[in-house]
């Protein structure tokens, strides 16, 4: 009998391209067929054929407190009896703008969004506003969301104009965006050096998460910070990700970097579509009502949105919250590595806060060439082998993973026996 995950993908695929609605969903990177998910509890998912899985994607990262977190959904039922929206203020945004200036000392000012690729979106927007500059620097490997100026590659050389890396983006639009090599300084140096003065931005994530993870050299940030400033650009950091995901005060507060403008999504919506751009006040206030530059969203604080985003960052609040989700994240990579070096296999793991990153490569990497060079093959084998045991992980050698403060020692130590057991038999 055909599995029920197979029938709705085979149903999906008439009338959605592709079956699926992102296309990572759709297990392009390590074939097969995509699961269908039909609940979640805590740290575990079902499928539609009613199998149970550990779940180390936590909806690409909002899950941050687990599936169904009691508090999260009284806060949505709640939200929700009063009213799905209005297009107009709520107390709840104002609330939650002010936790987010709280938090998150770089931002004086917010504005609620629905999704990360809004964020960026209106980050670069109001960037070129308040500069008066077109171009924009990006690094290789880096995801920003899909807009048009973002969604490109490096041409060839280094200094050359970006390349469409999507059918459909302009070339006269991704020439506005220089693509450089992720922690390479001297790069960064010699672009400034070249083109400082008219770069509106420079839109980063400060721990790389969405090309399996790398994670940023100290001094890579530095160089950003003080270039930014030389030149009178505007430094982003795209925290979608990173943003209550590495520490309470991000990846900017973990490795204490200070952005002008900052993005948000992912946790700051607890699995619900809301996202946030912010920072400088002098910036901010470019944007309309109260300056030139436009913005705008129907949808934009949705209290139902909003309200699961306010319950997930209470509870992330609570003491030792982080200490507990860094842990489990080091045993999983701890327990993984030290497997796969007991069975002679070519593999390594690292985590920062409650994200991480699997290699099937010798060393850690530094740059997107260097996770390209890993073992493709290898990651697609376990992703499956993970899978039938019962481990879901990211579909794909190319994203980082998550824990959830709902995982517990024992369904780490189940992840690392069935991964030990692989790897046991490994050829
Ligand atoms: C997920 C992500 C985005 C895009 O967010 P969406 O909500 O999917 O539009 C942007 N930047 C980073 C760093 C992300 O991880």
């Amino acid at each position: 009998m055909t599995s029920h995950n197979q029938q709705l993908f085979d149903a999906s695929q008439k009338v959605i391209p592709g079956g699926v609605n992102s296309p990572v969903r759709a297990f392009r990177s390590v074939g097969g067929t995509p699961l269908f998910f039909r609940r979640g509890q805590g740290a575990y998912v079902w499928d539609a054929d009613g199998k149970q899985y550990t779940d180390y994607v936590g909806s690409w990262g909002p899950m941050i407190v687990g599936h169904c977190h009691p508090e999260v959904v009284r806060a949505v039922q709640d939200a929700a009896a009063q009213g799905l929206g209005f297009g107009a203020p709520t107390a709840a945004e104002l609330e939650m703008a002010e936790l987010l200036c709280k938090l998150l000392p770089s931002l004086e000012m917010v504005r609620l969004v629905s999704s990360g690729t809004e964020a960026t979106m209106s980050a670069i927007r109001l960037a070129r506003g308040f500069t008066g500059r077109s171009r924009i620097i990006k690094f290789e490997g880096c995801y920003h969301g899909h807009s048009d100026g973002l969604l490109v590659k490096a041409g060839s050389g280094a200094l050359t104009f970006g390349q469409p890396s999507s059918s459909g983006v302009p070339a006269e639009i991704a020439a506005l965006t220089t693509v450089l090599d992720y922690n390479d300084t001297p790069g960064l140096e010699r672009a400034f050096a070249e083109m400082g003065k008219e770069v509106a931005a420079v839109i980063v994530e400060p721990v790389a998460g969405n090309m399996n993870l790398v994670t940023p050299k100290p001094e890579f940030l530095q160089a950003l910070r003080k270039l930014c400033t030389e030149c009178g650009a505007v430094l982003i950091l795209d925290e979608v990700m990173t943003g209550f995901r590495v520490s309470l005060k991000g990846a900017q507060g973990h490795y204490g970097i200070k952005p002008d403008l900052l993005t948000l999504g992912k946790v700051m919506g607890g699995g619900l579509p809301a996202a946030a751009f912010g920072g400088r006040r002098d910036i901010m206030q470019c944007l309309a009502p109260l300056g030139a530059v436009y913005q705008a969203g129907t949808l934009s604080g949705n209290p139902v949105a909003v309200a699961a985003g306010l319950a997930t960052l209470k509870l992330v609040q609570t003491e030792g919250f982080y200490d507990r989700l860094s842990k489990l994240a080091q045993q999983l990579t701890e327990g993984l590595t030290a497997s796969a070096k007991k069975h002679g296999i070519s593999f390594c793991a690292q985590s920062v806060g409650g994200m991480f990153g699997l290699y099937f490569s010798k060393s850690l990497p530094t740059s997107y060439a260097e996770v390209m060079a890993c073992d493709k093959e290898a990651f697609n084998r376990f992703f499956h082998a993970m899978l039938d045991k019962g481990v879901y992980l990211a579909p794909s050698a190319f994203e980082a993973g998550f824990v959830s403060f709902a995982h517990t020692d024992a369904d780490i130590e189940t992840t690392v026996s069935a991964a030990d057991k692989i790897f046991s038999s490994w050829k």
